[in-house]
């Protein structure tokens, strides 16, 4: 049989060096708000892009003043000055075409990371002022779907949000226990899964699960679903619910293993 790592989150969360880490994490994940990126992003693109801009207004002005003053021996000038032009407008387009690739990534940095890491630090995360509600909640990772290729902080955010709606959908129960595993499926990606002990999802709740702005509960924002979605979608996974046979839920979902790198464009 494979070796499985199996432990308990609370005894992470007690010692020190943890606590700085989670610390580390949480501003983070603060700081990480895709806008905020974006922002950064289109303001140093929009810089670049003044240069060009205003190089090739300045050499057709100037090809302008040499045209209207007509002279023969000019003709070598305003062809350098409109070749000069044309590069410049190439480098507008290089420019342009990072950003598209930028929003189309989201931003996103993806590379080889250790699930089981991953999933340690946002379980700590996601537990932090817990301990009152006595859940109990146990990992089980398989070695084997350990390997991943993905954005290590947007992975922590779909966790942080399953672990804390598995979380909120025991609150009432008698039982509160989250099993967090991983396997691999047959093209060899890693799954995830978190199970819950909860309430499980109503039916009518169960067809617009992912869609923003759907939520159940009076603070929700109804909205950690639907990014999870748009994070693993980005990475070529899947996300998905099923009911727990235990009683409850169970939310999985896919991610390409680290090895598969080489193949993305
Ligand atoms: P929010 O948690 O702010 O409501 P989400 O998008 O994370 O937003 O979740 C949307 C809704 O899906 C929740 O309000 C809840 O009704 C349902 N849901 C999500 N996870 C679970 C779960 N583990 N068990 C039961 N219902 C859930």
């Amino acid at each position: 049989p494979m070796p499985f790592y199996t432990g308990f989150i609370r005894d992470l969360t007690d010692r020190q060096q943890t606590e700085t880490r989670l610390q580390e994490l949480q501003n983070e994940l603060v700081h990480v708000s895709r806008l905020t990126a974006m922002g950064e992003m289109a303001s140093t693109l929009a810089h670049e892009l003044n240069q060009p801009l205003s190089a090739i207004a300045n050499l057709l002005t100037g090809s302008r003043r040499l045209i209207d003053r007509g002279r023969e021996a000019d003709q070598a000038k305003v062809r350098d000055a409109i070749d000069r032009a044309a590069a410049q407008a190439l480098r507008a387009g290089d420019v342009i075409h990072r950003m598209r690739d930028f929003v189309r990534r989201g931003a996103s940095q993806r590379e080889p990371e250790s699930l089981s890491k991953v999933v340690e630090e946002a379980s700590a995360l996601a537990l932090i002022g817990e301990k009152e509600r006595q859940v109990d909640v146990r990992l089980s990772l398989s070695p084997a779907a350990d390997s991943v290729f993905a954005d290590r902080v947007q992975i922590q955010q779909v966790l942080l949000n399953l672990i804390r709606n598995g979380i909120d959908a025991m609150q009432d129960g008698p039982r509160r226990e989250l099993v967090i595993s991983s396997d691999l499926t047959e093209d060899g990606w890693t799954r995830l899964s978190v199970a819950d002990t909860g309430s499980g999802i109503a039916d009518d709740v169960r067809e617009k699960l992912f869609q923003p702005f759907m939520t159940t509960k009076p603070q929700g924002m109804g909205v950690g679903l639907s990014i999870s979605r748009s994070i693993i979608e980005a990475h070529g996974g899947k996300i998905w619910a099923e009911a727990n046979p235990r009683g409850g839920t169970i939310f999985r979902f896919t991610l390409p293993p680290a090895d598969l790198e080489d193949d993305t464009p």
